[in-house]
């Protein structure tokens, strides 16, 4: 999993922003707060080739952080890695040489792995 660079984190947001906002052709059947409630995102104008949007700053961050990656995830990735990296193939079983060492090392974080993330999903 390569992290990805802030500019396209930018542009996952304004897309999702863009996704988001909602035009309300008047026809939705809904009170002014009830079409407000329904939609909190709501498009306001066309500049630039770019949405505005028209929202309060709670549901604006509901929809980034539900964009972001889980940092749980980008965590137990980090360490995967780190496993990944330490590891190595050597059947040796001795457990205290240059070979069983590290692959207990990666053991460790490969767990530590598995309990960063399960911890986020609960
Ligand atoms: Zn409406
Ligand atoms: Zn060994």
């Amino acid at each position: 999993m390569t992290p990805e660079t802030p500019n396209e984190t930018a542009q996952r947001i304004a897309d999702a922003l863009t996704a988001a906002a909602f035009e309300c052709d008047g026809k939705c059947g809904l009170s002014e707060q009830e079409c407000y409630d329904a939609h909190p995102i709501m498009f306001s104008a066309m500049s630039n080739g770019t949405t505005h949007v028209n929202a309060s700053v709670t549901a604006i961050a509901e929809l980034v952080l539900s964009v972001l990656p889980d940092p749980a995830a980008a965590r137990a990735a980090g360490l995967r890695e780190a496993a990944a990296f330490v590891d190595n193939d050597d059947d040796c079983g001795c457990g205290g040489c240059d070979s069983c060492i590290p692959r207990k090392f990666a053991a460790d974080l490969r767990r530590m792995a598995d309990h960063v993330q399960s911890g986020a999903q609960s």
